[in-house]
């Protein structure tokens, strides 16, 4: 069991920069959260997009932000769950609480950050018959650990820039790659659709261009991938693996049932510290809601402050906290 001072469930902006609030504090962080990449929707959403209002910086592209906010808590030495769900809380005798996520880890924590904005990003699955009949026996969504393609045979469906970019990437780590695109142009950025044509050219990957992934098969295990062409005519495609990008809509998920006070898919908190209704539980960010909420990732970082402020207390229940400059104490690290 993972055990630390407060779990933080989403590694967004707001997540990140808490454990440097915390972090001043002396008050160590655990961020787990569902995507594999820490940065939220900066990263999955709009990595390259400029943001204007972050104090200080007159533009920053998103993904900048992310690295940056990296930088800043690294000296705190926070640790990190990547990939996983959590899915429960649970209360322990002396009040502080276990979190367990989709994969059985576990964290004990003297307190939860809810900084999971608007909520887990879920696949959007295409309708293919039995495609769930084989997640995780072949189905993925998502690309963890390339190494678990490393010389498979892989088909990805999809148009945008995960399924280009991870076409390009597993070209070199699996056996065979196909990329599979109902178009025969591609939404993602122009650089990496090129990238595609180019390892196609070269042989490197097959792409099958208006086409749909229609059928699998299988026993047990995925085996082949059955596509239909625009003339209706098929193919089965002997495949160990089949990765469907069709992006990602973000869900409320196992949060609907903490026992929080939710209105309109967020969570209502006290603004005198971003405390839910639930003792030694807050949440920051995108997903509380208050009279006023802005949904901006500055809000989100004063909601950090201001919580950490309040959960010194269960982390330190004999020590009285005064307020100090960064200036006076320094940044010390871990
Ligand atoms: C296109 C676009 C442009 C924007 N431009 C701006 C801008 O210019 N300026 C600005 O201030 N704001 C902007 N925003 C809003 C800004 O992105 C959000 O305010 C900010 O991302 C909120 O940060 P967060 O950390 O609260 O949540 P998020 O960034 O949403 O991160 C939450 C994380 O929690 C994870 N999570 C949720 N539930 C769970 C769970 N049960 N288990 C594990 N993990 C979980 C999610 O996977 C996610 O990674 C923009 C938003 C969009 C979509």
């Amino acid at each position: 069991m993972i055990t630390t001072d407060i779990c933080i469930v989403g590694a967004g902006p707001v997540g990140l920069f808490s454990v440097f609030e915390a972090g001043l504090l002396k008050m160590r962080c655990h961020l787990i959260d569902a995507l594999p990449q820490v940065g939220g929707q900066l990263s999955e959403i709009y990595p390259q997009k400029p943001i204007y209002d972050i104090p200080g910086y007159p533009t920053i592209k998103a993904q900048e932000l992310v690295d940056n906010l990296m930088a800043q808590i690294a000296p705190f030495k926070p640790t990190f769950t990547l990939g996983e769900r959590v899915e429960k809380v649970e209360r322990q005798p002396d009040g502080s609480l276990v979190v367990r996520t989709s994969d059985e880890t576990e964290v004990h924590c003297q307190v939860m950050v809810i900084a999971g904005g608007l909520g887990c990003f879920e696949p959007r699955k295409p309708e293919i018959p039995d495609l769930e009949r084989f997640e995780g026996k072949g189905v993925a969504y998502m690309v963890k650990n390339p190494e678990k393609f490393r010389d498979k045979n892989v088909v990805i469906a999809g148009g945008g820039d995960s399924a280009l970019d991870w076409t390009a990437y597993l070209a070199d780590v699996a056996k065979n790659v196909t990329l599979i695109h109902r178009s025969d142009s591609f939404r993602g950025a122009p650089d990496s659709a090129e990238k595609v044509f180019e390892l196609a050219q070269h042989g490197r990957i097959n792409l099958l261009l208006q086409s749909n992934v229609v059928g699998l098969n299988g026993n047990g295990h995925l085996k082949e991938v059955i596509v239909a062409a625009k003339d209706k005519s098929t193919t089965q495609l002997s495949s160990d693996f089949f990765i469907p990008l069709f992006g990602l809509s973000p869900k409320l998920g196992p949060i609907a049932d903490w026992g929080l006070n939710i209105s309109k898919s967020a969570i209502e908190v006290n603004t005198l510290d971003y405390s839910t209704n639930v003792e030694r539980i807050y949440a920051i960010g995108d997903i509380n809601t208050y009279p006023g909420k802005l949904k901006l990732i500055l809000t989100g970082f004063h909601e950090a402050a201001m919580m950490c402020q309040s959960a010194f207390k269960y982390v330190y229940p004999n020590q009285h906290l005064s307020f100090k400059y960064t200036t006076v104490n320094g940044v010390n690290a871990f």
